[in-house]
């Protein structure tokens, strides 16, 4: 398929996991794309056709630098993948406030930087679209995540406010909200667990479908709302979790 002939898109933490599979996803699909992520993740190289950019979401002015290279490389910004981000374990009282303002930079005002560095690029394209990475941790009440559920609610709030602002622009914007999917972060989860198996054995059983999900059943969601076939879907939440939510 090659439905994103044409398109240039950026993915945001896209040298790992849901990034990953996402970028992979679209390139395979025809599109030019960059990836955007921290300097140790693009100078181990990443495979062809991928295109790296380093940048901090947390740090404006590498947002803005990375993506005017990008728009300069490709002539313009048609979609953006609003995905890098980070976890967070804990309850309100064992996170404190240092620990907030780190993952809601990350998290939150991240996408808000890439978004809006990348606004005037995406009102030239005809086929624009931002796609967040949000979890079903925003509306599952998860325990012990006061702080990522938080979080990723105030993504899911962002896309449809971003979706209201910018739709009479010919910008959509989308969330997905993924349960707990294969990537390398689950697997440091995994890792720093007392009982790994045990731990895994509980993420499995939380998804009604029994299993985890994978990075490329994410991607697919999310090439779909980037894609012009989505072309009158702006401000929804697509889950990919299993039926965790709602079920
Ligand atoms: P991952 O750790 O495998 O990949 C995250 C990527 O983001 C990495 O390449 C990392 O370098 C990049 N990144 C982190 N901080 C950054 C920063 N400040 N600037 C630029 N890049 C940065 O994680 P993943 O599991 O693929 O998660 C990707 C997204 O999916 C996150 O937003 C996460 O909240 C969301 N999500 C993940 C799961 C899950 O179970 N894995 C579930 C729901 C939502």
């Amino acid at each position: 398929m090659t439905d994103f002939a044409g398109l240039t898109a950026v993915v945001t933490g896209g040298a790992s996991g849901i990034g990953l599979a996402t970028a992979r996803l679209l390139a395979g699909r025809g599109a030019q794309v960059a990836v955007l992520d921290l300097p140790a993740s693009i100078d181990a190289g990443l495979e062809e056709p991928l295109a790296g950019f380093t940048a901090d979401v947390t740090d404006d002015t590498s947002v803005r630098t990375a993506i005017s290279a990008v728009a300069e490389h490709f002539g313009g910004i048609d979609i953006v993948i609003n995905n890098a981000g980070i976890g967070a374990q804990g309850t309100i009282e064992e996170n404190e406030d240092a620990e907030w303002l780190r993952v809601l930079d990350v998290n939150v005002l991240g996408m808000v930087r890439v978004a809006r560095a990348a606004l005037p690029y995406l009102r030239h394209s005809s086929h624009a679209a931002i796609v967040n990475t949000c979890s079903i941790a925003a509306s599952a009440g998860l325990p012990r995540r006061a702080l990522y559920a938080a979080s990723k609610g105030a993504v899911y709030s962002l896309t449809l406010a971003m979706a209201a602002d910018h739709v009479r622009e010919g910008v959509r914007v989308n969330c997905v909200n993924p349960g707990t999917v294969e990537t390398p972060w689950v697997g440091r989860l995994l890792d720093s667990a007392a009982e790994p198996a045990a731990e895994r054995a509980a993420l499995e059983a939380r998804q009604p479908h029994g299993r985890l999900v994978s990075a490329e059943e994410v991607a697919a969601a999310v090439a779909y709302l980037a894609s012009p076939d989505a072309g009158s879907t702006t401000g929804t939440s697509l889950a990919v979790d299993g039926g965790m939510d709602g079920l």
